[in-house]
């Protein structure tokens, strides 16, 4: 089973209220058994919403309101869900393909809190408890066809 960053497979689950829709992605869902989460949605907020970036442990929006504590709770819906359906399947979720250096789902590279789309390395929320699961990660632009 694989875990996939929804906005990629476009659900319009962005902060913005927009997807991040990916062919490549798409194309690597044929045949595979996969969930489509997005973790921001499962932790309560919603969509559209303010942009957060980390800082640190903390996830911040613009103005300094503080939903780390959102951040995490949808983390771990997200995973939760993804493992009672992989266990519905006799399955094990083996592998993620997250989107890019967002909050939640950035992998070894987030933007640095600072609002300027400045790459600094790091991972998202939802990619951290992810890893610390043993689940192998990538991101859309990790995909080679
Ligand atoms: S939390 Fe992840 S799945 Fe949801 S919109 Fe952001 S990048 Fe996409």
């Amino acid at each position: 089973m694989v875990i996939i960053s929804a906005c990629l497979l476009g659900e319009n689950c962005r902060y913005n209220g927009g997807h991040n829709y990916s062919e490549k992605v798409a194309r690597f869902t044929e045949g595979q058994n996969y969930i489509a989460v997005c973790p921001e949605v499962a932790g309560g907020l919603p969509t559209p919403r303010p942009p957060a970036e980390r800082r640190g442990a903390l996830v911040q929006t613009a103005a300094g309101a503080d939903v780390t504590a959102a951040f995490r709770e949808g983390a771990g819906a997200a995973l939760a869900a993804a493992l009672r359906q992989a266990e519905l399947y006799g399955e094990t979720v083996d592998l993620a393909i997250l989107k890019a250096r967002r909050p939640s789902c950035g992998v070894g590279c987030i933007y640095d809190g600072s609002f300027t789309r400045t790459p600094a390395p790091g991972d998202g929320v939802f990619a951290e408890l992810l890893k610390k699961q043993g689940i192998s990660l990538m991101t859309e632009e990790d995909i080679i066809e």
